[in-house]
């Protein structure tokens, strides 16, 4: 486990400087400061802004790996020179059949999540006019005209801003609606297990519950975050942590391995937010909150990264023009026909969990990479999107498109 103390040191800087917090009247505030929160506190570090006055209110004490991001790069963001390790091969896998997908355009790559909070905060703490203020619980924010919002803290607290983006994820419920949940470890053995050149996206396992399959994220022969995965109804509970051991002993045999990290999570797999308010006065969402999770994936890191830099980048030209004082910033927007064939494609896994691993393996099978990363990756065009269409059977997804979602 990564040690906290040096964050904390500078956690316990930025407190310092936010202890005039309730006296000021802030340009903008952000609640939560995960990916979306510290992603738009990074962009509005750069000098252009600063004379914005940004404050990010998050409830956390320190900052600890706690996630690994993983994405298809197929451009380079801020944060691309932090990738732990980068893949051009992966596989899907089901009852003995496998498909090993190549392209030399493309990469998968991961990032761990304390490289990602160790950049972001040493931005942060150097800025003038950003700041952090960890160890900070958000009630309730409220907004009764525009430009004018108040921000209750759990300790009764207000802080009073003209812009408020809330970066905290919706609360999960159990009683409608699908998950992806997993639990990963990351695992060292005594000698060569894993297969160093390929990502294993889907190693699909027969359940009756939901679609259940292992992920593997092989750094070399010896050391892979290997995940327990489920898409399924959020009420049902999975062992993980068996499913893991058991796998490993099928995969490793015999052969020790120690475990040095453990990540888990619980993803709400929603169509995804239109892109506007819920309502009048609501403020815009980021990341997961804000509709950048991609329903049919779970993905949310390059579109919460790209939603913050357009936040940015539309406050500079407000700047430059002269009309910062009625600007606002811009919901995440996700396109129509992607929230729509998300939903008709989660809706007929959850009519015939049987049959799921079936159509993704048809998918992988019969699709070209490039094609299918791009619809994954939100950027299909409709010729790609037409090949996607074709690969799956027809019969339980016009019947879904036409009948609708009934989860
Ligand atoms: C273990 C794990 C692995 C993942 N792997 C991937 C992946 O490989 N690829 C990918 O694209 N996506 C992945 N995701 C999904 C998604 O990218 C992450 O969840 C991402 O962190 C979402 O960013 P966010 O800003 O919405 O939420 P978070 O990063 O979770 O940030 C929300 C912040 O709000 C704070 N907060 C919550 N409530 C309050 C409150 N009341 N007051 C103040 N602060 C509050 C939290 O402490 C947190 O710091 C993963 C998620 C998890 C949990």
């Amino acid at each position: 486990m990564t040690s906290p103390i040096w964050w904390e040191f500078m956690a316990s800087r930025q407190l310092t400087d936010a202890r005039n917090l309730v006296d000021k009247f802030w340009d903008i505030v952000i609640l939560g400061g995960g990916l979306g929160g510290l992603s738009l506190a990074v962009e509005l570090s750069a000098a252009e802004f600063s004379g914005i006055s940004v404050l990010v209110l998050e409830k956390r004490e320190d900052y600890v790996r706690d996630r690994t991001w993983s994405y298809w790069a197929n451009q380079s963001h801020r944060y691309s020179h932090l990738e732990r390790h980068q893949w051009n091969q992966w596989c899907v896998s089901c009852e003995g059949v496998k498909h090993q997908l190549l392209s030399k355009d493309l990469c998968y790559a991961s990032l761990d999540a304390d490289a990602f909070y160790k950049a972001a905060l040493d931005v942060i703490a150097a800025s003038p006019n950003v700041v952090l203020r960890t160890n900070t619980a958000v009630d309730k924010v409220e907004t009764p005209e525009p430009h004018n919002s108040s921000v209750t803290l759990l300790t009764g607290e207000l802080v009073r801003a003209r812009i408020v983006l809330d970066a905290r994820p919706e609360p999960l419920t159990e009683e409608k609606g699908l998950v992806q949940q997993f639990v990963g470890w990351e695992v060292e053995a005594e000698q060569d297990i894993f297969n160093a050149e390929a990502v294993q996206l889907m190693a699909f396992e027969p359940a009756a519950n939901g679609v259940h399959f292992f992920y593997v994220l092989p750094y070399s022969a010896r050391c892979a975050l290997v995940e327990s995965t489920w898409i399924c109804p959020a009420a049902w509970h999975p062992d993980f942590d068996s499913e893991l051991r058991q796998y490993l002993t099928k995969i490793a045999g015999p052969i020790a391995y120690a475990v040095s990290y453990r990540e888990q999570g619980v993803l709400a797999l929603q169509g995804g937010s239109p892109g506007m308010p819920v309502k009048p006065g609501a403020c815009v969402g980021l990341g997961r909150g804000g509709g950048a999770l991609r329903a049919a994936t779970g993905y949310a890191f390059i579109d919460t990264v790209g939603h913050a830099r357009q936040i940015a980048k539309s406050l500079g030209a407000a700047l430059r023009d002269g009309t910062q004082e009625t600007w606002l910033p811009a919901a995440f927007r996700r396109s129509a026909i992607d929230r729509w064939m998300d939903d008709v494609f989660l809706g007929v896994l959850a009519q015939d969990w049987h049959r799921a691993p079936e159509y993704f393996m048809q998918l992988f099978g019969s699709v070209s990479p490039d094609d299918v990363v791009a619809f994954l990756t939100g950027r299909a065009t409709w010729g790609q999107r037409l090949r996607i269409m074709r690969a799956l059977p027809v019969a339980p997804f016009a019947r879904q498109a036409l009948l609708g979602r009934s989860l």
